[in-house]
């Protein structure tokens, strides 16, 4: 493993300029949160940053704070706290849910939310450092290989799965991130912030190498919104979504006045559906409205060689989750 030094940043100013000093001197910066992915990106030699800026250092960041009728959440809170902030349970379950998902209880303590947003993927051949897309080459190894837990929607060049579950809440609940760099200031709404591989099959959103994700911001929450996050997995604990569907409902009785549906585990981003939103709105949620919501959901999926078992997979946790959510009081 190379060498590298530690600079703990004060602000989130000092922060942008530590990485921009290094950078011209020629050498590689990372930011780190927690560091429980980067440091593993580093041991692999994925990743060899000269100097790592040390987000954790930098006071407030992680808070939840009433603003605006809705709530900023510090990109440096971890996953814990954020889990277990009786606000977020309260107002926006499905991101409690996501967040008390992910991995295992020493990750969550000290993994952040910027940082599951900005985690890497976790495909085997970018992992094991084939000179994949993600890995500064130009072949994608899974999609005549072993992609049995690869995209079946947005894919191609590369066709990995976008790994954060807290990134699947966030998109439902239409929140936005404020982003800090060298030019100052910028608010992005998350479903903007995720890139497809078209767009740029190197990187998995639009960060530039100098900026910072500061800040969550969410909306406040409608009145009789409920949400709830549903993640499938290939073994009990301790790992990525293989699916998972992050769902808020705004409710009129038993009537859906509003849906926002986001699926994990399909694409290279979160993968929303707006057809079925649209075909929630206004209707009392049945069996047979889950069940039609749950076949357009999967229209135009193109799973690869290993992965059509997601196909159907994700039907279930569609129809399922949808009707779990409308029936409950
Ligand atoms: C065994 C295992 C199981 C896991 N299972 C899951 C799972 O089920 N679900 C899931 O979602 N994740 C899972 N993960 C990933 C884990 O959640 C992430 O490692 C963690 O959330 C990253 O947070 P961190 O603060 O430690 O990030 P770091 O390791 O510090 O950073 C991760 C990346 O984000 C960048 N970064 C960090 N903070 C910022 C910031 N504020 N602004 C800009 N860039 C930033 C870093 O440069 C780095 O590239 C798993 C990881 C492991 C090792």
């Amino acid at each position: 493993m190379k060498t590298f030094t530690n600079s703990n940043a004060r602000d989130l100013q000092q922060a942008v300029t530590l990485v921009q000093q290094t950078h011209r001197d020629g050498k590689a910066a990372s930011f780190v949160g927690g560091g429980s992915d980067l440091l593993g990106l580093v041991k692999e030699r994925l990743v060899a940053p000269d100097v790592l800026v040390n987000l954790k250092t930098i006071k407030g960041l992680d808070q939840v704070t009433p603003a605006a009728g809705g709530v900023n959440i510090g990109g440096l809170i971890t996953l814990d706290t954020l889990s277990h902030n009786p606000v977020i349970r309260r107002d926006y379950a499905v991101l409690a849910e996501a967040a008390e998902t992910v991995a295992t209880p020493q990750i969550r303590n000290v993994g952040t939310l910027a940082g599951n947003v900005n985690q890497r993927p976790w495909c085997w051949y970018f992992r094991n450092g084939f000179p994949c897309f993600k890995n500064g080459g130009n072949t994608c190894f899974s999609f005549g290989g072993e992609n049995q837990f690869h995209a079946i929607f947005g894919g191609g060049p590369s066709y990995i799965v976008h790994p954060s579950d807290t990134a699947v809440a966030l998109v439902a609940l239409e929140a936005k991130f404020r982003i800090v760099g060298p030019s100052g200031e910028r608010l992005l709404p998350a479903a903007d912030f995720f890139a497809l591989p078209q767009q740029n099959p190197a990187r998995e959103n639009v960060l530039g190498p100098e900026e910072i994700l500061a800040e969550v911001q969410l909306p406040s929450a409608r009145p009789a919104t409920r949400s709830t996050y549903h993640k499938i997995m290939d073994r009990e604990a301790w790992t990525h979504a293989v699916v998972s569907a992050a769902i808020v409902l705004e409710m009129e009785k038993d009537v859906c006045r509003s849906a926002r549906i986001v699926l994990g585990g399909v694409a290279p981003i979160p993968w929303r559906l707006p057809e079925v939103e649209r075909m929630l709105a206004g209707q009392r949620v049945t069996e047979a409205l889950a069940a039609r919501a749950a076949e357009t959901a999967l229209e135009g999926a193109k799973p690869l060689a290993k992965n059509a078992y997601k196909v159907p997979l994700t039907k279930g946790v569609v129809r399922r989750t949808l009707l779990d959510l409308a029936s409950r009081a």
